[in-house]
C-alpha cells in the first residue's frame, strides 16, 4: 500500500510509533524513524533488521524541540531520497499532574513536545511536498483530545491543539495535493499501559464498549489507511481509534 513512498515516523523507537513503522515497512515504504536517544534508535533499528535485514529503514534523534534540528533532518531525508511522501508526528508525553501541582515548566515541557515540535516538523515538510505537490501528514492525537481528562491539562490541551492544527493544515494545504490527518488512540498496550497494576487496568477495560484495551497494530492499521492511496478523498479528520470508549 505504500511502495515507493518515503516516510518519516517521529517516536517510532518504541509503543505506537515502532508499530508504525513496521506497518509501513511491511507495506512498501522506506521510513526514517526518529527518538530521543540514539541508544533507543539504535535498539529500534536492530529489532526491525533482524525482523527483515532487507527492510529500508533508518534512524536519527535530533532534539524535536530545537526547530533547526528538526528542520535539517528533514531536508536530509527529502535531499537523500528525492522526496518526502510521509510525516507522522507521533513524539509525545502524557501528563496526569493535579493542577496545584503543576509549575510553568512542567507545562511548558508537555506542550513544547506534544504541539511545538509538531509545527517544527510540519514546516520544512510542507516546504518539500509543497514541491512535489503531494504529501501525508498525520499526527497522533488522543481520545482525551474530545472531553479532556480529570487530571493533566497539558495532555489534553495539547492535543487539543493538535487537532486544531490539523484541521487548519488541511484546509490550507488541500490545494497543494497535501492531505493533514490525525489518529486519537484509547488507550493502548504500551509500556507505560502494561506496566499498570490488573487492578487499574481491568476497570479501564469495563469502560471499553469493545471490552479490550487497543493494540500498537491497531493504531499503525489506522495511519497505515491513512498514508495511503486509499485514504485519498480523506483530510482534516481525526480518526478515533479507541474501541468507543472517547472519555
Ligand atoms: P511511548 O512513551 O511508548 O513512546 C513515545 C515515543 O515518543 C518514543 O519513541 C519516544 O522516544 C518519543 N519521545 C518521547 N519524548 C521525546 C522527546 N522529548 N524527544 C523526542 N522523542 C520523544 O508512547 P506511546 O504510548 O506509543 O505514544 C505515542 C503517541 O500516542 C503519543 O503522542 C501519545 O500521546 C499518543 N497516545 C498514546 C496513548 C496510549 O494509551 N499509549 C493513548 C492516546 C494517545
Amino acid at each position: 500500500m505504500l511502495k515507493n513512498k518515503v516516510a518519516i515516523v517521529t517516536g517510532g523507537t518504541r509503543g505506537i510509533g515502532y508499530a508504525i513503522v513496521k506497518k509501513y515497512l511491511e507495506n512498501g515504504a522506506t521510513v526514517v524513524l526518529l527518538g530521543s536517544r540514539q541508544e533507543t534508535v539504535d535498539k529500534a533499528l536492530a529489532s526491525l533488521k533482524a525482523e527483515n535485514p532487507d527492510w529500508p529503514v533508518e534512524g536519527a534523534c535530533p532534539d524535536l524541540g530545537d526547530a533547526a534540528a528538526v528542520e535539517a533532518t528533514v531536508n536530509a531525508v527529502a535531499e537523500k531520497y528525492g522526496r518526502l511522501d510521509i510525516l507522522v508526528n507521533n513524539a509525545g508525553i502524557s501528563d496526569s499532574m493535579p493542577t496545584d501541582k503543576v509549575s510553568a515548566e512542567h507545562f511548558d515541557k508537555v506542550i513544547k513536545l506534544n504541539v511545538n515540535s509538531v509545527m517544527y516538523a510540519i514546516m520544512p515538510a510542507v516546504k518539500v511536498m509543497k514541491q512535489q505537490h503531494s504529501g501525508v501528514i498525520i499526527n497522533t492525537s488522543s481520545m482525551v483530545s474530545i472531553s479532556g481528562q480529570k487530571s493533566g491539562v497539558a495532555y489534553p490541551a495539547s492535543k487539543f491543539a493538535v487537532n486544531g492544527l490539523t484541521l487548519s493544515l488541511a484546509r490550507e494545504l488541500g490545494p497543494d495535493g497535501i492531505r493533514v490527518n490525525a489518529v486519537a488512540p484509547g488507550i493502548t498496550s504500551t509500556d507505560m499501559v502494561a506496566a499498570l497494576p490488573e487492578q487499574m487496568i481491568q476497570p479501564m477495560i469495563n469502560a471499553i464498549p469493545l471490552r479490550r484495551i487497543g493494540t500498537p497494530e491497531d493504531m499503525a492499521n489506522a495511519f497505515l489507511f491513512l498514508a495511503s492511496d486509499m485514504a485519498s478523498y480523506v483530510t482534516g479528520e481525526v480518526l478515533s481509534v479507541d474501541g468507543a470508549m472517547r472519555s
